[in-house]
């Protein structure tokens, strides 16, 4: 098979499996406990914890492990939101209408329990401009969450920028609005450190980067009005309470770790990879469109548009084929339903409909690049007549 779909999960490491294996086995201490076995379990996630915090550049305490992505997201939107507005900051929250429903669906929760959110419309490459966001707070404003890279398209977004014309705007309101990165696709791919970025929560998902599924990093900025969603023990330093689940922990810091190191050969490698299969993929395939920002884009990402084929059918046929790829839209077994993404960015339905996906990492091959520029011409020219005779 070839794999193409690592923007939706990679493979584990085998060194962060390496790093599991003693806590998945014989050093199975809770890190709670009083004895040497706890101790151990505590000095690994000590360890995991600095690690993780030497890649995002911040203190280690500012980290609190999650079960991955979407947790982190939802434990960093409605942990601020509601906090804030406890404190009478108010109760506006600012996103984009290009986010993952981990951040969309965590708003429109918040919007049932009277918050307001601005969902701020994209440009035609995916894009939302700093100046938006600026204009879009108010005297109420207690978040702004922006992602850093988008997973369907690749758009790389301005979050520095934007973090800091949002503290500007803050602080002529005398207040302090936190800003929230959704950087799920940026490990190995763009740098992370929160400084840089001038974020004061990030969320990350370690199946994205070689990490096990299940695993999350949030980064919390120290000072910024939060309270936690899942009470219990006191774990995480009150942030995530529940027993931790150690192996994981470790797993992820090394996965992100050797993916921080190995970004520079990353990119060089997968922005070549990437530029080849885009470019015979574009030149062989008649009524193609490339998606999201040509040139600020993940290294990895290859999205196109094919008109006259339905993406999720292309998919089943590239699987037929040994490629593994994804739609552009979310397709479920009996529904289908277009792209939000692609629909932001003003796209017709005929371009909608048929998005796809490559997406590449430090595996892939000529080889396989090769492969695939053999065989996607060939099945699109097969899909069309049937889709234009159905
Ligand atoms: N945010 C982005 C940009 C993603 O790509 C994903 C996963 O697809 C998530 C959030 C959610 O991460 P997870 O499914 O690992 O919880």
């Amino acid at each position: 098979m070839i794999y193409l779909d690592y923007a939706a999960t990679s493979p584990l490491n085998p060194s962060a499996l390496e790093a599991m294996l003693p806590y998945l086995r014989q050093d199975y201490g809770n890190a709670s406990a009083a004895y040497s076995i706890a101790r151990q379990a505590q000095k690994a996630i000590d360890d995991a914890r600095k690690a993780v915090g030497e890649v995002l550049g911040c203190r280690t305490s500012d980290i609190v492990f999650t079960s991955g992505g979407t947790e982190s997201i939802n434990t960093a939107i409605k942990g601020v939101a509601f906090a804030m507005r406890k404190s009478g900051a108010g109760n506006h929250l600012i996103t984009t209408e290009v986010e993952h429903d981990a951040v969309l669906h965590t708003c429109n929760y918040l919007g049932q329990f009277g918050f307001e959110v601005t969902t701020l419309p994209v440009d035609r490459l995916g894009r939302v401009t700093p100046e938006a966001v600026a204009n879009a707070i108010t005297d109420g404003t207690v978040l702004v969450s922006v992602m850093q890279a988008n997973n369907e398209v690749g758009t790389i977004q301005p979050v520095a920028e934007i973090a800091r014309l949002v503290s500007e705007r803050a602080s002529t309101l005398r207040k302090r609005i936190p800003v929230h990165s959704d950087s799920v696709q940026a490990p190995g791919a763009l740098p992370i450190d929160v400084n840089d970025l001038g974020v004061d929560l990030l969320s990350l998902s370690g199946h994205k980067f070689g990490g096990p599924k299940g695993t999350g990093v949030l980064y919390i900025r120290r000072g910024i009005p939060f309270v936690s969603q899942l009470t219990g023990g006191g774990q995480e330093r009150q942030r995530r309470a529940g027993t931790e689940n150690v192996a994981g922990m470790v797993g992820q810091a090394v996965a992100l770790t050797l993916a921080e190191a190995q970004r520079p050969v990353y990119v060089e490698s997968t922005t070549r990879l990437r530029n080849k299969l885009t470019e015979a993929l574009m030149g062989r395939i008649s009524d193609a469109l490339l998606t999201g920002d040509p040139a600020d884009r993940l290294s990895s990402n290859v999205s196109i548009s094919f008109r006259g084929v339905r993406g999720d059918e292309l998919v089943r046929a590239l699987d037929k084929e040994g490629i593994a790829a994804s739609a552009g839209a979310a397709c479920g077994s009996s529904t289908w339903e277009p792209s939000h993404v692609l629909l932001a960015m003003g796209l017709g339905m005929a371009d909608v409909v048929g998005g796809l996906r490559l997406s590449l990492s430090l595996e892939t091959t000529d080889e396989e690049v090769d492969h695939v520029i053999d065989t996607l011409p060939r099945v699109i020219q097969q899909l069309r007549p049937i889709a234009a005779a159905g």
